[in-house]
């Protein structure tokens, strides 16, 4: 029997009060993966994040890690069980400095002083922007190095799979070629990766299996290369023909 997805979607349904925004969606990804989740806006791409971090209780459906259903579990007990969530707009504490910030990733873990301090080191080698500027606040850090810091917290909870919503969101093209470079990174040390992000030509040439939203629907799935020639998505997508 093969092993079971590290992360399984199996027809979930989300409302926000009457408006439906997910209509019976299907996902896979499987451990060692980077998968790329894009659609236009609205499409329902962070809704699904949501219901998958526990942040938003699904209507119907399942998600399952490692076969087993955690629907409707707490955003701290899905960390715990090795997810993560790198939010759309980052959401890092504008007052707090960039140390404390990435406290706050391990706080549903209960890990030990040294531990947490271990983790913020490992962050700070592969930030070395973030690391000289620990102790400034995080509301004073350009937009790309709040990616950076919003990236670094999640991965301060040691997660096997990282959620990452719109990592380009507003940063200029040199900046997004350097969080796109992180992603590279972490995926090859092992981190497994969905990506949400509306720039479908970067999310395709960055993942090796894709879905397309369109409507809370996953309208199109693939590998990532046969997506990125594909005329219909190419046209809906990729501004070509
Ligand atoms: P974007 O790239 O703009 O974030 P998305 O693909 O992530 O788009 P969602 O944010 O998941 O899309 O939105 C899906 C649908 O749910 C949209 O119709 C949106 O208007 C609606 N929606 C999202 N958040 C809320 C909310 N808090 N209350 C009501 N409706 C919402």
């Amino acid at each position: 029997m093969s092993a079971p997805h590290l992360l399984a979607i199996e027809n979930l349904t989300a409302h926000y009060g009457a408006a439906q925004a997910l209509f019976g969606v299907d996902l896979t990804v499987d451990a060692g993966q980077t998968v790329a989740l894009v659609g236009a806006n609205g499409a329902g791409k962070t809704t699904l994040l949501k219901c998958i971090m526990g942040l938003m209780r699904a209507s119907n459906g399942r998600v399952l890690l490692d076969g087993q259903k955690v629907t409707g579990s707490s955003p701290a007990k899905m960390v715990r069980s090795g997810l993560a969530l790198t939010p759309e707009g980052r959401e890092v504490f504008p007052d707090l400095s960039v140390a404390e910030n990435l406290e706050l990733g391990a706080v549903a873990l209960k890990a030990g002083r040294r531990e947490v301090v271990r983790r913020m080191e490992a962050v700070y080698e592969r930030f070395g922007r973030l690391a000289e500027r620990r102790e400034q606040p995080a509301g004073t850090l350009s937009g790309g190095e709040q990616q950076m810091l919003a990236m670094g917290r999640a991965l301060m909870a040691k997660p096997r799979l990282l959620l990452l919503d719109e990592p380009s969101l507003g940063l200029a093209p040199l900046i997004t070629d350097e969080i796109f470079t992180i992603i590279h990174q972490l995926a090859r040390s092992g981190v497994t990766i969905l990506l949400v992000e509306q720039n479908a030509a970067r999310a395709l040439s960055a993942s090796h299996k894709a879905f397309l939203m369109a409507g809370g629907r996953i309208v199109q799935q693939g590998n990532s290369d046969d997506l990125l020639v594909d005329p219909r998505l190419r046209a809906a997508f990729l501004g070509a023909a």
